[in-house]
């Protein structure tokens, strides 16, 4: 038997045949769950001046507990049109700058303003400063606000704009085909005769990728035929920069990726890693684009694409942490003892506590359906009990 590849050699083999993709720049409403291809600084003081955090009126410190002469009032988004004289008071508003002079917010609720007089009702501010944003409080100009490789969310597209940035810089996305194969799949929905079931991993895939920073291409299907095959895998090879097909990557004779990646003009990498479900999986490349052979069973597509097509995809688009996330939390049940290859069990996290389902086979879907998380089991771990920790990826 041939030397099954370690899970992690053959992601980190899988990473190194491409670098990512060159960085393009892109408006921020286009930005969302794409990676930074540099460093993200700050190009300004954040707030630029000192602001009101509250609703009520500018005041000096030294002047409590008033009263106050009511001076006028600071618009939002433009400068005091003067400075605050002593005993006196301004009219301001949440985000508006403070004027010189001023160096406290009394909050509307703790004053009663009569025409031009204010007078303290509450106890007012209860330090020099209240209720006051100083200048520089969120970030400074030169501050690291978001590394390379860092996935692009709402809060991070929101920092990088306050940053002063006008736009942003990130790795382009691969162009991804998805091949099925099989003599027996019917496209989903259609009728079905004996025999043949509906193709349901080229849909799967193409959702495991919309979330991600990916031109995937509508799922294609071609029948068990080495020649087709080749022959698709050569033109889809001038277009895309990763060409994934399900099925047909183990040793039966209807099984054609190995031999139709090698008369197309392809090369394999490698074949058959240690894990379960996925062993049989190829990668390999074929012209510019690179081949990722998946296994045809539903839960091993999903597993495979979850540990390697979906990280690869994150890699040619500029992560700096392509890999799922491993996780740790207590058993529900108990769960046996690990085999020759790593496992990937499909199973729930509620409230903390993992359950393995009890039907593994790689063939069922309807685990799929159920499973929050995929528990790891090491190869030959030994028992564990209920109570005890096992790592997982979380797949919600
Ligand atoms: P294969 O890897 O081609 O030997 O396929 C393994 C199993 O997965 C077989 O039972 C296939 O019928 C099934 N299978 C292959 N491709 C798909 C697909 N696209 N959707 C659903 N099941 C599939
Ligand atoms: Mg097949």
């Amino acid at each position: 038997m041939s030397r099954l590849l370690p899970v992690e050699d053959a992601q980190a083999r899988l990473l190194a045949l491409r670098d990512p993709l060159p960085p393009e720049n892109i408006a921020f409403s286009e930005s969302l769950g794409r990676y930074l291809s540099h460093d993200i600084v700050a190009k300004r003081d954040q707030p630029a001046a000192p602001l009101s955090a509250m609703d009520g009126y500018a005041i000096r410190f030294a002047d409590l507990p008033g009263p106050w002469t009511i001076a006028g009032e600071i618009p939002v988004g433009a400068a005091p049109a003067h400075p605050l004289a002593a005993g006196s008071a301004m009219r301001i508003f949440t985000g508006a700058m403070l004027p010189d002079g001023a160096d406290t917010v009394v909050i509307q609720e703790d004053v009663a303003a009569d025409g031009a007089r204010l007078t303290l009702t509450g106890d007012g501010p209860a330090a020099h400063g209240a209720h006051i944003r100083a200048r520089g409080s969120d970030f400074i100009a030169g501050a690291p606000l978001l590394p390379a490789g860092t996935r692009l969310h709402p809060g991070a597209i929101a920092a990088a704009i306050m940053g002063g940035a006008a736009q942003l810089g990130v790795g382009a996305r691969p162009r991804v085909a998805i091949l099925t194969t099989g003599d027996e799949l019917v496209q989903p929905g259609r009728a079905l005769a004996p025999g043949q079931i509906p193709d349901s991993n080229g849909t799967m895939l193409a959702a495991m990728l919309a979330g991600e920073p990916a031109l995937v291409s509508l799922p294609l299907h071609i029948r068990d035929d080495r020649e087709i095959l080749a022959r698709v895998l050569k033109d889809l090879a001038r277009r895309h920069d990763v060409i994934v097909t399900v099925g047909g990557a183990s040793v039966g004779d209807h099984d054609h990726v190995r031999g139709a990646l090698d008369d197309a003009g392809g090369t394999i990498d490698f074949w058959k890693i240690a894990m379960r479900p996925g062993k049989p999986l190829i990668a390999g490349t074929i012209g510019d684009a690179l081949l990722l052979g998946l296994p045809g069973n539903p839960s091993s597509a999903f597993v495979t694409a979850t540990l390697l097509l979906i990280p690869l995809v994150r890699h040619l688009a500029g992560a700096r942490d392509p890999l799922p996330q491993v996780r740790q939390a207590a058993l529900a049940v108990s769960l046996g003892p690990g085999g020759q290859r790593r496992d990937y069990l499909r199973a729930r996290l509620d409230g903390g506590l993992l359950t393995p389902f009890d039907g593994q086979d790689s063939g069922r879907t309807f685990p799929l359906a159920a499973a929050n998380a995929l528990v790891i089991r090491a190869i030959g771990a030994a028992p564990r009990d209920a109570g005890e920790p096992a790592s997982y990826i979380d797949i919600a």
